[in-house]
């Protein structure tokens, strides 16, 4: 499968060209250019394939002639440590848990598969560079995720007092590939350090950098593979229509889904299911985009007024509108029936949601009770966080006490930065050379 940007259809590049350069030259983002049916190789799938088997078998079909099976089965075994779990509550409904990760959400997933694809792609190649920007997580799962892999160093960039979770064993200066800095500035200021190093061609070229962030094509595209998973767990049982439902804030989640549909999973429909942020759903109703500030609620991974994955969601409805309006259904539920959610849910399910969980939880209850299915209908909802994650919230909703899983408590520990830079290319580069 090639890829090609949103922008110009006809330059289509390698997956480990899109992975490398994450964002194509002219602006846009990498989508694939061709749908490739992978239906001979899921729907025969028996519901006891294992989550490594299931990504190992679907990858390499995928990436015809840049991943044979062999380096696939090397890969997804290589990356999953964790699998995500299909909990089936009643005739019509389930839930998928994709929290068992490092850092118990799912971008684990996306972030496992993108270190070993990238360590698996660059042998007999140059080295690469991952550059990110973190507020805490997602620096452990990177480290994770990418520590010891061979000719890859992992750049991670905090605002001051972030840096947390990590293991002083696996940084550079201690022979290890982790190289976390900080800046003397704000999140958004370590992104733009980051665009500015990817702009700087011959400083991008000399170190291979790429970027890690949640638009990287090598993380979107495994996504997919969850969806074919519950869909191999669950087929035996369904007896009409299937519909996931997706708590949504830049729509990477929902982007994935769309492709396992496009990749020949038989799917009825997406509920892209936001919290009071909800402009965007003006936009899949067919009405103009027009953002409104983001206003903060208790499920902040979905507090975004721009979803960054935009561009890819256009794309897909300018090819196909009609089917698209037939396809994914907004919805919108605010912090008031989130927390109610999470009540009903452990009250009739004995199941313990975090809030962006209950978010998409809530909507399907609401699709559920619409009656706008006729027939069966079953709903597989994306429980996207644990619940340990937001812990105080589900405690004081619920009346449970929240088991903290061990791996958590150290995400939580504060670690000393390799260097502190001011939020300027010179100082980066400055700070990467000199400790490589
Ligand atoms: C990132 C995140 C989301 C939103 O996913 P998108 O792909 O950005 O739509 C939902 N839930 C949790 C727990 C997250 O961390």
């Amino acid at each position: 499968m090639q890829f090609r940007s949103t922008r110009s259809g006809n330059l289509n590049v390698s997956f480990k060209e899109a992975v490398l350069r994450c964002l194509p030259e002219g602006g846009g983002l990498y989508v694939p250019a061709q749908a490739v049916d992978m239906r001979q190789f899921f729907l025969y799938m028996g519901e006891e394939t294992s989550y490594p088997e299931l990504a190992a078998t679907v990858a390499p079909a995928l990436l015809q002639g840049e991943l044979n099976p062999f380096s696939a089965s090397r890969v997804a075994e290589g990356a999953f440590d964790f699998e995500p779990e299909l909990r089936q509550l009643d005739e019509n409904l389930s839930v998928l848990n994709l929290y068992n990760g490092p850092t118990g959400v799912f971008k684990d997933f996306g972030i496992a598969f993108l270190a070993a694809v990238l360590e698996e792609l660059l042998k007999n190649s140059g080295p690469a560079m991952i550059l990110s920007a973190s507020q805490g997580d997602m620096g452990v799962s990177l480290a994770h995720s990418f520590r010891q892999r061979q000719g890859i160093t992992a750049v991670i960039l905090y605002p001051a007092g972030l840096i947390r979770g990590l293991e002083s064993a696996d940084f550079v200066p201690q022979g290890g590939n982790i190289l976390p800095i900080q800046i003397r500035g704000t999140f958004d200021e370590c992104q733009r350090l980051i665009a500015e190093a990817l702009m700087d061609r011959p400083f991008a070229e000399r170190y291979g950098l790429t970027s890690a962030n949640a638009i990287n094509p090598g993380r979107l595209l495994p996504q997919s593979f969850y969806y074919l998973y519950a869909f191999v767990k669950i087929k035996k049982y369904l007896r009409g229509d299937l519909v996931f439902s997706v708590p949504s804030g830049n729509f990477g989640n929902l982007i994935a889904g769309l492709y396992a549909w496009k990749f020949g999973m038989p799917v009825n429909g997406f509920i892209a299911a936001m919290n009071a942020n909800d402009s965007f759903g003006d936009f899949i109703r067919g009405k103009k985009f027009a953002p409104r500030p983001p206003v903060t609620t208790n499920s902040p991974s979905l507090d975004v007024s721009v979803p960054a994955n935009y561009e890819r969601l256009i794309s897909f409805y300018e090819e196909a509108p009609a089917v698209m309006r037939n396809m994914v259904y907004p919805d919108s539920v605010n912090d008031e029936r989130t927390l109610k959610t999470m009540v009903e849910a452990w009250k009739r399910y004995g199941i313990l949601l975090d809030p962006h969980s209950a978010v998409a939880f809530a909507a399907a209850e609401r699709l559920r009770a619409s009656g706008d299915f006729s027939g069966h209908v079953h709903t597989v909802v994306l429980a996207t966080g644990h619940p340990a994650k937001q812990a105080a919230l589900v405690a004081k909703a619920t009346g449970q006490e929240i088991v903290m899983p061990p791996r958590f408590a150290k995400l939580q520990k504060p670690v000393e930065p390799v260097a502190v830079i001011e939020p300027q290319l010179d100082a980066l580069e400055g700070a990467i050379a000199s400790c490589l």
